[in-house]
């Protein structure tokens, strides 16, 4: 994808030219198309993620070849305050601002609710809800003084119906919807947005490697599992995928967006409208 405009002089430009953005978990799946995405349409990205350092720096090296942007990257855990403080300081001492931030670093785990691990449940509030907080509380001084910002929370179609066995997933994707409000009612008249996507099921290796593990599982297709199993609340039946929620995020990115603030936008083939 390489996204351009042509201005009236018959010049091209890209939306995000001069932009700097930071996509959390984006080592791979949603988060790396969207870094892909946000690359493309012009702007600065900073990767952070966990992952092999070997893979990420060929990531690196691969999307500022394509796209002719710089490509940085914090290998901050989600899980550490003082560590997204670091990333955060980091990228706008490096950069000199910070446009736009993507909070979409997540992680799951599901078990009925009175046989829920702790830990799972502290992991999952802190990786899907608590980074997002932090992110957001440091990035928006340095966004209000740019009188511009964009603040995009990758929360989920769980962000908005629940699904039994997910009660720290929905719990904070409800979370993060609702601190994406106030964000967008604190920050509407500083030229700031903040909005949530909501995906419901998105094509990425960990979707792929569910599908062969369930028709392994219960003995039937591909195709029965992906349109009966995975896809069984998703009315379109096809998944979304990393380049729609990509050319999603650079659109809620760019200037013509700028009203948008405050909503969360479902991208789920119709599940929410259940
Ligand atoms: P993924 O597992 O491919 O990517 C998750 C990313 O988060 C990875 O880069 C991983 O390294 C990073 N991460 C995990 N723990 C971290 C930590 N402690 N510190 C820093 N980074 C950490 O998953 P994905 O499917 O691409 O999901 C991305 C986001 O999209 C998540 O918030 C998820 O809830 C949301 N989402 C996914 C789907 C889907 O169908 N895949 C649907 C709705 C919402």
């Amino acid at each position: 994808m390489n996204i351009q405009l042509k201005t009236q002089d018959g010049s091209v430009t890209k939306p995000l030219a001069g932009r700097v953005s930071l996509v959390t978990g984006s080592t791979s799946g949603i988060g790396l198309g969207i870094a892909r995405a946000l690359a493309a349409a012009g702007s600065a990205v900073v990767l952070n993620g966990l992952g092999i350092a070997a893979e990420i720096a060929r990531t690196r090296d691969q999307i500022s070849a394509d796209c002719g942007v710089k490509v940085g990257y914090s290998a901050a855990d989600m899980t550490r305050p003082e560590a997204i403080a670091e990333m955060i300081a980091a990228t706008i001492g490096e950069h000199g601002r910070l446009d736009v931030l993507v909070n979409n670093a997540g992680i799951q785990y599901v078990a009925p609710l009175d046989q829920f691990p702790i830990e799972k449940w502290d992991a999952i509030l802190s990786i899907n809800l608590s980074s997002a907080f932090h992110t957001m509380r440091l990035a928006l001084p340095a966004m209000r003084q740019n009188k511009f910002g964009r603040i995009i929370n990758i929360a989920s179609a769980h962000g908005l119906v629940a699904s039994p066995f997910k009660a720290a997933y929905v719990a904070a994707k409800h979370g993060i919807v609702g601190l994406t409000k106030v964000a967008a009612l604190e920050t509407a008249e500083e030229g700031i947005t903040c909005n949530a996507i909501c995906p419901g099921y998105v094509y990425t290796p960990l979707v792929e490697a569910q599908i062969d593990g369930q028709a392994r599982a219960h003995g039937i297709s591909r195709e029965k599992v992906i349109r009966d199993v995975l896809l069984a609340q998703q009315p379109n039946k096809r998944f979304a995928t990393v380049e729609e929620l990509g050319a999603l995020t650079v659109f809620l990115a760019s200037e013509a967006a700028a009203s948008i603030t405050g909503i969360a936008l479902p991208v789920d083939g119709g599940w929410t409208a259940h």
